[in-house]
């Protein structure tokens, strides 16, 4: 069913594994959405601002026949209910639910960057 997309979950405030497994609820609720694979939980330091906790990380696998946009909404609803306040960019965070990759879509716009700018510097990363 759908397009196959990666997502990237993280949180670096509070009940961190909490808010994780919250967030992998909502997503399995949707019936647009159909949860494929979750990986393990990667630990990871905050970049951008000190003075953070870690981040506790996973990423996840899902099918969807929703449009990128429609996703979009979606996790940015799963961040908003799980308490998370759009103050500092790059602060600390209850939940963040980054869009990795959407099939073979690729989206430039300012709402929405497919694939994640910070998966292409990665990738990048890994070529040289
Ligand atoms: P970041 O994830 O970069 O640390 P935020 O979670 O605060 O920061 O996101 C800032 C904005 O990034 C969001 O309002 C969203 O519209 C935009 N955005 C652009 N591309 C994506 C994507 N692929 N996945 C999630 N958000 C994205
Ligand atoms: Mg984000």
């Amino acid at each position: 069913m759908g397009v196959p997309v990666w997502l990237s979950l993280g949180s670096n405030m509070g009940d961190r594994r909490g808010y994780l497994l919250f967030a992998l609820q909502r997503l399995t609720e949707h019936p647009a959405i159909e949860l494929r694979a979750v990986s393990s939980l990667y630990v990871t330091e905050p970049w951008g601002v000190r003075g953070q906790e870690d981040y506790f990380n996973i990423a996840v696998a899902i099918n969807t026949t929703l449009s990128p946009h429609e996703l979009l909404a979606y996790t940015q609803s799963i961040e908003n209910a799980s308490g998370r306040q759009r103050t500092t960019r790059w602060g600390a965070r209850q939940l963040d639910i980054d869009i990795i990759l959407f099939g073979e879509q690729q989206i430039d716009e300012e709402r929405l960057q497919i694939p994640h700018p910070r998966f292409k510097i990665i990738c990048i990363a890994a070529l040289v």
